[in-house]
């Protein structure tokens, strides 16, 4: 399949993505984590993006393209992919539609999950990270077997230093005046799908019935 998943920080992107590549073997793209092993690399993309992001600004949209026109060309995208936090602006959304025509792909939905604000600031200030595979984790719903440490590669569990209470404002107030426009895009392409996303396996399910998967 051939998903962009949008929602705001916190509305559960990895974790469907994860769930998602179980089914056909599509691989996760998170520009997230392309740019955190970036930052954690120190390599030149890392370097220019470390400040916008530990702020809760945007990377530029030209940095990005850059990485999102290589990857997609990557042969383990010919199994399908989802877009776990890319196109997060309209220019990066144009830029993809282009990119897609040039490589003949056409895409399966744009899927919004929809979370009330309430919910997502709780999640993100209980939220937890492995360093390493970025699994995520919950302090209160769903915390690690042993304390900090990821039960699926040994690797520590971390809080993101982009989840402050500060930065996390920051990110969602980012969010309504770039990202949430998307919707209306994907609308007018016809590839909007809207699920309430206050349980991810319901997402899931809900993707799968509208792709008539079993
Ligand atoms: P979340 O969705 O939880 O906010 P991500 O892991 O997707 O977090 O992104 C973390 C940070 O990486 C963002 O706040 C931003 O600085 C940067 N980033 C990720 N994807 C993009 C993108 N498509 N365009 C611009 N910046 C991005
Ligand atoms: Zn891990």
């Amino acid at each position: 399949m051939r998903l962009i998943l949008l929602g705001a920080p916190g509305a559960g992107k990895g974790t469907v993505a994860k769930m998602l590549t179980a089914i056909d073997g599509s691989v996760q793209i998170s520009t997230g984590d392309i740019l955190r092993a970036a930052v954690k690399a120190g390599s030149a993309l890392g370097q220019k993006a470390e400040a916008f992001m530990k702020a809760g600004d945007l990377v530029p949209d030209s940095l990005i393209m850059d990485i999102m026109g290589e990857r997609l060309q990557a042969a383990d995208c010919q199994a399908g992919f989802l877009l776990d936090g890319f196109p997060r602006t309209i220019p990066q959304a144009e830029a993809l539609k282009e990119l897609l025509g040039k490589l003949g792909l056409t895409l399966d939905a744009a899927v919004s999950l929809e979370v009330p604000r309430e919910v997502i600031l709780d999640r993100l200030t209980t939220r937890r990270t492995c360093v390493d595979c970025s699994a995520i984790y919950n302090v209160k719903s769903n915390p690690p077997k042993q304390d900090g440490i990821c039960d699926k590669c040994g690797a520590k569990v971390i809080q993101r230093d982009d989840e402050t209470e500060e930065a996390i404002s920051n990110r969602l107030e980012v969010y309504n005046a770039k990202t949430a426009p998307l919707v209306g895009f994907y609308s007018k392409e016809g590839l909007l799908l809207n699920v309430n996303a206050t349980s991810s396996e319901v997402v899931v399910a809900q993707i799968k019935s509208h792709l008539g998967i079993a």
